[in-house]
């Protein structure tokens, strides 16, 4: 719920709100305007009775929020959120593009896609050290070694890192290298991990689950929140249908709909979302065109022989001519892409 306080009430009168609302066992989060004061109250409403707040001076109103999403949501902070990773701001008027590898293979392989997908104009690097895959018969990931090649990848581009935890025994491990850390559909309800990375203050790009509805998806981000951290990115991915013609369908009004809903910046990732490399840059100018803050895309030196995901993964010429393309609709959007090129 929300409290709001009256136009002259004191800062003495919102303390004694606080007060009382976190005695009620409520977590408080004041947001203090030009005009009024208004409390955000999240918790247990059974717990409260009518008079115990209203009575109190200063109180104007209680408006309950609607949403079961509270903190995500729209009611309770109207603009948007900006989260910054590094040098690097998500949520403002720059479509902010993630690429590389989906899998880190080697020293060699990490460092030729970074300087490929830096030289293109991509703002962060990604590429797996964890690699949640659907056969524990795959190429499960490099684990620590990986980790430890993306930090290198780091240093010679200047790229902030993404990288995937998979298990809550990790996400100490991850912090402690990544500049983002993310959750991957698969894991997008692993309630542990949401609340262990929420615990971390690092920023979060949280993708929606493979049967997620978008309000399950915000429920996620709330965890997150919920544990102290409101630093998230959303990432849709696409989600399962009963179309087989691409790995998933990517649902694109997704985007306008987080967006309404929520001041947390909504980026598309087309690589998975479609499973194959020509649809890769046409989903990704549409994800521009309606609005997404961002991009995440696979990038590989060479898509034939990758460890995982080379039929989605484009080769370093094709996301340079992604990011060309982009460019033109991040424009006639009244938006921009870092230019990053030298
Ligand atoms: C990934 O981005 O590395 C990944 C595994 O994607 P998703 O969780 O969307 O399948
Ligand atoms: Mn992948």
């Amino acid at each position: 719920m929300i409290v709001v306080m009256r136009p002259g009430a004191t800062a003495e009168d919102v303390k004694r709100v606080e007060y009382r609302l976190e005695e009620l066992g409520f977590k408080t989060h004041p947001i203090y305007g030009q005009e009024k004061t208004v409390i955000g109250a999240i918790g247990d409403k059974k717990s409260l009775s009518s008079e115990a707040i209203i009575t109190l001076p200063g109180v104007e109103k209680i408006v309950p929020i609607m949403r079961p999403y509270k903190r995500v949501g729209r009611e309770l902070k109207q603009e948007k959120t900006i989260v910054q990773v590094g040098d690097v701001a998500i949520g403002g008027d720059e479509i902010v593009v993630m690429a590389g590898p989906c899998a880190v293979e080697s020293m060699e392989q990490m460092l030729e896609a970074a300087q490929a997908v830096k030289k293109a104009g991509a703002r962060i690097l990604r590429g797996g050290a964890f690699k949640p895959r659907t056969s524990p018969y795959a190429f499960q990931g490099l684990e620590d070694e990986g980790l430890a090649y993306l930090v290198e990848a780091r240093a010679v581009t200047g790229l902030p890192i993404v990288t995937e935890a998979v298990d809550p025994r990790d996400v100490a491990l991850v912090a402690r290298y990544a500049d983002m850390i993310l959750i991957g559909a698969r894991n997008m309800q692993n309630f542990r991990l949401l609340k262990e990375v929420g615990m971390t203050g690092k920023p979060i790009l949280l993708k929606r689950g493979l049967a997620a509805t978008i309000e399950e998806w915000l429920m996620a981000a709330e965890y997150i929140m919920d544990a102290g951290n409101s630093q998230i990115v959303l990432c849709e991915r696409g989600i399962r249908t009963y179309e087989t013609a691409t790995r998933n369908t990517v649902d694109l009004s997704a985007v306008p709909v987080v967006q309404e809903n929520s001041h947390l910046p909504v980026i598309v990732d087309p690589s998975h979302g479609t499973g194959l490399w020509k649809l890769v840059t046409p989903m990704a100018r549409a994800a521009v065109a309606v609005g997404a803050d961002g991009l995440m895309v696979e990038v590989h030196p060479s898509p034939a022989t990758a460890l995982c995901d080379g039929p989605q993964s484009l080769n370093p010429e094709n996301f340079a001519a992604l990011m060309e393309e982009v460019e033109k609709i991040a424009i006639g959007m009244g938006k921009r892409v870092r230019d990053n090129r030298n």
